[in-house]
């Protein structure tokens, strides 16, 4: 392709990504497409089925082959106190019978499930109660990064709960400006941190746009983290518990980048884990398995998968093609 069509798809691409994330937030678009077929059967690529069990199952099938899961029911905004009762219990739920079948899986929760926009004192007294019976089950919980409008709210509430519990994580987004700050500032605490890109849309005045700035700063946060993990007497006084540093990307340069840095400057596999989509990048899963990393495959499972998958679409507009396809599917 020459020059002038690489900027037409690049233009197309991104005029796809603003119309896929605009339906994730649209009542009209929440409402009426997930009740088409073909939306449906496109979805299953991304998703083993909706309810708990078939997560479960895929996570049977994962752990078998050497990769472990991170479990999370969709569903985020919720707007009535009462809805995250049923969301909590479910996570309960979730981390009992990954104790009791003995799977090599944890949860991850979004905040906003967790009542964040009703009352942030509500959706605290959530996580941790769900953190608390995870570290019962010796399970770690993550707690997802969602827009802007929440990254200020979801730090102040992670860093006191993980002041008092070990167990838990949280995501950071390598597209906003301000991560590299923050992760400074979460240091002390020697989280897990799952550093990911980064899927909403953010206006450039807080975010970096494009594809070679993310990466970069990924790249840099990344290893920074690797440092912060494998350096101890680098900490801050009155650093606690034990970090875990997950890189969640299918990006196969930057992983490759990555991992061959981390060799160079001796920090071993073990040091950090990769972090995957269910449906995205399967082949390299089981690569990275293979070549001595730990990995974990994220599965989401649940009704409310509109928004989410909205969101997987706008990464890689291609994938309207398994749309479009799944309309003659039968
Ligand atoms: C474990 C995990 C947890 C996440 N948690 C959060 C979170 O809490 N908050 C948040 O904002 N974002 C989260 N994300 C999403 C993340 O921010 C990115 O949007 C997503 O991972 C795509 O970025 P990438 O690093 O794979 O790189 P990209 O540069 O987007 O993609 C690199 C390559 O990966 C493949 N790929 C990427 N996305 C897709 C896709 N949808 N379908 C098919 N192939 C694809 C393609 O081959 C592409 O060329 C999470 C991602 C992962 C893997």
């Amino acid at each position: 392709m020459d020059s002038s069509g690489q900027l037409l798809w690049a233009a197309s691409d991104r005029m796809m990504r603003k119309v896929f994330l605009w339906a994730s937030e649209n009542s009209w678009t929440r409402r009426r497409l997930p009740r088409l077929g073909f939306v449906r059967r496109a979805v299953s690529r991304f998703m083993p089925g909706e309810d708990l069990e078939a997560a479960l199952t895929a996570t049977v099938e994962l752990n078998r082959a050497g990769l472990g899961t991170v479990l999370t029911l969709l569903g985020e905004n919720v707007t009535a106190a009462g809805d995250t009762v049923a969301v909590v219990d479910h996570y309960l739920a979730v981390i009992e019978a990954i104790h009791t079948r003995a799977l090599d899986a944890e949860v991850s929760v979004k905040l906003t499930h967790l009542g964040l926009d009703l009352d942030a004192a509500l959706a605290e007294a959530n996580l941790v109660r769900i953190v608390t019976r995870a570290a019962e089950r010796g399970q770690d919980v993550a707690v997802d990064m969602e827009g802007s409008a929440y990254t200020q709210r979801t730090l102040d509430l992670y860093r006191r709960v993980r002041t008092a519990h070990g167990n838990v994580g949280l995501c950071l987004q390598a597209y906003l400006r301000r991560t590299g700050a923050d992760l400074e500032s979460l240091a002390p605490l020697r989280p897990m941190i799952r550093l990911v890109k980064g899927a909403y849309a953010e206006p450039p005045a807080i975010a970096f746009v494009s594809k070679a700035e993310v990466d970069a700063e990924f790249r840099s946060l990344a290893q920074r983290l690797m440092r912060i993990a494998t350096s101890p007497e680098g900490l801050p006084a009155g650093s606690i518990g034990r970090p875990r540093v997950v890189l969640g990307t299918h990006d196969r340069r930057l992983i490759g980048e990555l991992t061959t840095w981390a060799s160079a400057e001796g920090i071993p596999p073990a040091a950090y884990e990769f972090h995957l989509l269910y449906g995205i990048g399967r082949d390299e899963q089981r690569r990275l398995r293979a070549a001595g990393h730990r990995v974990r495959v994220l599965i989401s499972y649940g009704a409310a998968w509109f928004p989410w998958y909205m969101r997987r679409l706008a990464e890689r507009p291609a994938n309207v093609w398994f749309v479009v396809r799944s309309l003659f599917a039968r």
